[in-house]
């Protein structure tokens, strides 16, 4: 199990952790932090419409207009999708006691 040691929003050193895992130097962290978690869901329901878009629309053959494959597309897609996720996780599992 792996313990953090910084604040998750600024990265700020945080006391030796006893007991209660702490996820945030302070209450201003914590805050924006619900704010972060609040876009991060906003990208999130964005980005798997995307998703879902072009799965319905399917492979064309072309490139998009960034100059990528359909493939190509679809994983950059599903990556940014999982970096949010992650990042989504690490904020919501503060406050973890025990
Ligand atoms: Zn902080």
């Amino acid at each position: 199990m792996t313990s953090i040691q910084n604040c998750v929003k600024c990265g700020t050193a945080l006391p030796e952790p006893r007991g209660n895992r702490r996820r945030f130097c302070g209450p201003a962290c914590r805050r924006t932090a619900e704010y972060e978690i609040r876009r991060l869901n906003r990208r999130l329901e964005t980005m798997e419409r995307d998703r879902d878009k072009l799965i319905s629309q399917g492979d064309c053959g072309l490139q998009n207009m960034y100059g990528q494959t359909y493939a190509a597309e679809l994983q950059g897609i599903n990556r940014s999708i999982q970096q949010a996720e992650e990042r989504l996780l690490l904020l919501l599992t503060e406050d973890e006691t025990k």
